[in-house]
């Protein structure tokens, strides 16, 4: 299949050439798209076989449910048939923005895009590209990250064409992400409502509006032998091709652990992952992924790190751990899934 690429600025997007993949979707095409969390692959949520594909192209598991994005919040009553108060404060307060709700769906909603379940996710993204691509494809769009199923997540068009060339009608290139993980899931089927995905919208955030729980699998450190709440949850996930060792616990530790683990790898091609602040502590092939200071600058690089280490071809990623404090919890969400092994150092 021929991909079509189009170039479109995130600040002042063209909607002459929005038009153009809008009318992909509408025609029961794939287009990748880029939010303000990571890039995603989207189809109308009203057309089944469209939305099938995303799950073809991706080899995404069926039973791994498809976020549905809107632009307008007139759309959450149109898809969701019980909508709680608690949902009306969280959209004024958080949308557009990285914040998804799970709700009780209606019948319009396919059961592809809620993968069997009678619950569905809605959010409505900032980013201008994606919020005009809803508008002119006249429906909402159901997507997950546009990226092969495991892998980390794409956080620049790069990373889309890597993944998904010659796989799908269109890839937006509108620059990188701003955020660089993904939203962040709350469930309001449950009284009190439930964080099941750390995101970009910290849990510290959602507790001035409204009384919430986080689930225990919000942070990665347990092992399912139930079924998990959040179907996403139970799959490794955002996984480089190396294996990752994460090593979490006190700064001077983490130092100590890192030349540790380095010094008995010797003869294997290893990268580092490590800040602004201690990058000189380690060899060579460190790649700096923001400073502990400002958990936001680790964020936006995480997957980006991880996909450059797989192009370099490294044996062995080493990655220092951050506090989980506000996005610092979806920070370590995401490595923690992505570690092969977390030590406590
Ligand atoms: P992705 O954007 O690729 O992370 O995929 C969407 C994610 O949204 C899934 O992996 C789930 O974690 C979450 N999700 C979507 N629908 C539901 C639902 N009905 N219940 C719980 N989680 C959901
Ligand atoms: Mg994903």
């Amino acid at each position: 299949m021929e991909t079509r690429i189009i170039k479109i600025d995130q600040i002042n997007p063209d909607i002459k050439k929005i038009k153009i993949a809008a009318n992909i979707i509408k025609r029961g095409g794939l287009v990748a798209f880029p939010t303000e969390t990571v890039y995603g692959l989207g189809a109308n949520t009203l057309n089944s076989e469209a939305v099938f594909k995303i799950f073809k192209v991706k080899n995404r598991p069926a039973d791994n449910p498809l976020i549905n994005h809107i632009a307008d919040k007139e759309w959450i009553y149109k898809l969701a048939e019980k909508v709680p108060e608690e949902a009306i404060i969280l959209a004024e307060a958080f949308w557009p923005g990285p914040l998804t709700m799970i709700f009780k769906k209606r019948k319009i909603v396919p059961d592809v895009v809620t993968a069997g379940l009678k619950t569905t996710a809605i959010r409505m993204p900032k980013n201008k590209i994606a919020l005009n691509l809803i508008k002119y494809s006249q429906c909402p769009i159901a997507a997950p990250s546009a990226n092969l199923s495991g892998k980390p997540s794409p956080t620049t068009a790069d990373h889309v064409i890597h993944d998904l060339y010659k796989k799908i009608e269109c890839i937006i290139d509108g620059g990188k992400t701003n955020i660089g993980v993904e939203s962040t899931v709350i469930d309001l089927t449950v009284h009190p409502p439930l964080l099941l995905r750390p995101g970009g919208v910290t849990y510290e955030m959602l507790r001035d509006f409204i009384d919430i729980k986080l689930h225990p699998s919000a942070e990665a450190m347990i092992k399912f032998d139930k079924k998990p709440e959040s179907p996403g949850m139970k799959y490794r996930h955002y996984a480089p091709k190396a294996d990752l060792i994460l090593v979490e616990g006190e700064i001077d530790n983490i130092i100590k652990k890192i030349q540790e683990i380095c010094e008995e790898n010797r003869g294997k091609k290893i990268g580092i992952i490590a800040t602004e602040e201690t990058k000189e502590f380690y060899g060579n092939n460190v790649r700096i992924i923001g400073s502990r200071k400002d958990i936001r600058t680790v964020a936006v690089n995480l997957f980006r790190i991880l996909r450059d280490f797989d192009n370099e071809g490294v044996d062995l990623i080493v990655s220092e751990g951050f506090s989980t404090r506000g996005l610092g919890l979806a920070v370590m969400n995401r490595l923690r899934k992505a570690a092969k092994t977390v030590i406590r150092a």
